[in-house]
Parts: C-alpha cells; sequence; structure tokens
C-alpha cells in the first residue's frame, strides 16, 4: 500500500495532541460499516483495517485513520492493515498504542 498524499497541505504539522482527528470514528463497529462496498478482490479484509483504525473513503481502496487523518490505498497482496498504517505513519498515536479513545467491537474476537 502506499500514503495517498491527500493529507491537507496544512496538516504537515504535527499535532502533538493524542486527541482523534476523526472523532466521530473511533467506534471499530462505526468503521466496520463504512466498507459495505469495499472492493472483494483486495488483499486485506474490511475487518482487519477497521482493527487498525482505518475506515472505508468509499473509492477504490482508499482508507482513512480515524486518528491521525492518514490515508492509503493500492493495497497489494501481502500488505496487512495494521503493517502499512505502522510504516506510512509511524507517528500515528493509536499505532503508538495510545488511548485514543479507540472503541474495539464489543465480544469480537
Ligand atoms: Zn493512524
Amino acid at each position: 500500500a502506499e500514503d495517498l498524499q491527500f493529507r491537507l497541505r496544512t496538516g504537515e504539522v504535527v499535532d502533538e495532541s493524542t486527541y482523534p482527528l476523526v472523532p466521530h470514528m473511533r467506534k471499530e463497529e462505526d468503521r466496520l460499516r463504512t466498507f459495505s462496498s469495499w472492493p472483494s478482490t483486495a488483499p486485506v479484509t474490511p475487518r482487519d483495517l477497521a482493527q487498525a483504525g482505518l475506515y472505508y473513503l468509499g473509492e477504490s481502496d482508499g482508507v482513512q485513520c480515524f486518528c491521525c487523518q492518514g490515508m492509503l490505498g493500492g493495497w497489494e497482496e501481502g500488505d496487512t492493515a495494521w503493517g502499512e498504517h505502522t510504516k506510512h505513519f509511524p507517528n500515528c498515536f493509536f499505532i503508538l498504542g495510545h488511548d485514543v479513545g479507540n472503541i474495539p467491537l464489543l465480544g469480537g474476537a
């Protein structure tokens, strides 16, 4: 996968706050729901993406992180949601394990 570079140009300033940039996507359940039209040919699953803090943008295979607002796309065989998120956005507070208000799926395994 690759960084889609859709971030606001002004967004290059690193926000030191741990507050998620897209707070309405804090719930894994809500993120999972965005994947209703996710391409079935994509090598990563909606569940893995949602668990890695990502939700679907509704076009192609572009996803975005609820915490760092980083965007990823161009998923390739062998990519993992968590791995690509970490690779491209290593300073994401969700990736770093901070409590950013993520709400995991209840009863999920
Ligand atoms: Zn992130």
